[in-house]
């Protein structure tokens, strides 16, 4: 394969699950090396795991962590010293790996700010300038294209994902359900699959704060954006890195929850409602937030999977809001009425 044809297959992907394994394996191919491994960090309460985003071996189909896979089941980041150290560092390594007699190179990957990944080559002998300017090319393609691809997909004040990408990640959400189990073979590269307990389901909420007019008219826009940033930052640091957060516009943000049970889900939103009003906001002093939330049954569509969380918030906000409201609880009180889907054959109203 010409370089450029892989340069062009790379920039054609709009996602960046597929980007990786494109980056991936076009440098398997190009370096024919025997073995490589393209790692993202994925990082929860301190602790740093490795996610596998492509693993090549030669006549081997390509290996990828679960999307689901339990972060405790990942491979820590310090179980691979020269990984930590290359992470750490932000310099490639080259080591040798005498029970295979393979030579080993593993390169930092970068965006625009930090360390986000490792991309480890096991190869006959240790790649020579030419290659090592390869990699170096790839890895810099990679990273300006992320940059593209993340200039369009987030919102520029928060940082979380924008509205735009909404209907895509919820799909892709779904989808995952129907990727196969690896081969077991794979199991030390991609950590052990979540079990799915039975009870366990996709979630959608709704994040509004509570009278938030009121800030900016007592304290300006600029406190306001304040707010907002701050509440994006409580965000990410109580939700899993698999959950994908979103700031729907204004003050509104959504979340998608990987598979958890209503107990889970609950406790979830509960704890980052205690944690907004726990917090001293600069100058603002104390912000609530009122959450509706709901199942996302595989085949929902994204609009009605909205609307139904959206029919709970509304509801935490006509009863004091501050507080979380399960659209199921709502339905089985009979609080509100069944929606009926907008795929469905039957239109009513
Ligand atoms: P409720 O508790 O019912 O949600 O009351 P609220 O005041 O939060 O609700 P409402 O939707 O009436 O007001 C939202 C306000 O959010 C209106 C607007 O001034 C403000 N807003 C929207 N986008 C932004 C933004 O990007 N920055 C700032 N600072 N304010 C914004
Ligand atoms: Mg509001
Ligand atoms: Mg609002």
């Amino acid at each position: 394969m010409f370089l450029i044809d892989s340069v062009a297959d790379m920039t054609g992907k709009r996602d960046r699950d597929s980007l990786e394994v494109t980056v991936a394996s076009v440098l398997f191919e190009l370096l024919g090396s025997r073995r490589l491994a393209f790692w993202r960090t994925v990082e929860q309460g301190g602790m740093r795991r490795l996610h596998l985003r492509a693993g090549l071996r030669a006549g081997q189909p390509v290996a990828v962590s679960a999307p689901e896979a339990d972060f405790d089941e990942l491979p820590a980041l310090d179980s691979r010293p020269e990984f930590r150290a290359c992470f750490e560092s932000g310099a490639p390594l080259r080591l040798s790996d005498s029970n295979n007699d393979m030579f080993c190179h593993v390169y930092p990957v970068s965006d625009d700010h930090e360390v986000i990944g490792l991309l480890e080559v096991g190869h006959d002998a240790y790649l020579n300038d030419e290659q090592e300017r390869l990699v170096g090319g790839m890895l810099r393609i990679y990273r300006n294209y992320l940059a593209i691809l993340d200039y369009g997909e987030h919102d520029e004040l928060t940082g979380l994902l924008n509205r735009k990408t909404f209907e895509s990640s919820f799909e892709r959400m779904l989808s995952q359900d129907a990727l196969p189990d690896m081969p077991a073979l794979d199991i030390e590269w991609v950590g052990r699959r979540g079990t799915a307990d039975p009870y366990s389901q996709h979630w959608i909420a709704v994040i509004d704060i509570d009278f938030f007019k009121r800030i900016n008219d007592r304290f300006g826009h600029l406190y306001g954006d304040e707010v907002l940033l701050l509440l994006a930052r409580l965000m990410r640091s109580t939700f899993r890195t698999s959950d994908k957060l979103f700031r729907f516009g204004g003050e509104e943000f959504v979340v998608l929850l990987g598979r958890m049970t209503p107990a889970a889900v609950n406790a979830v939103l509960e704890r980052l409602r205690t944690a907004v009003e726990a917090f001293n906001f600069p100058q603002v002093g104390r912000v609530t937030i009122s959450i509706g939330y709901a199942c996302v049954p595989s085949g929902d569509m994204p609009s009605s999977a909205f609307d139904r969380a959206d029919e709970a918030l509304y509801f935490a906000k006509q009863n004091g809001r501050n507080r979380i409201q399960s659209y199921e609880i709502l339905l089985a009180r009979g609080a509100v009425k069944q929606k009926l889907d907008h795929s469905g054959d039957v239109e009513l109203f």
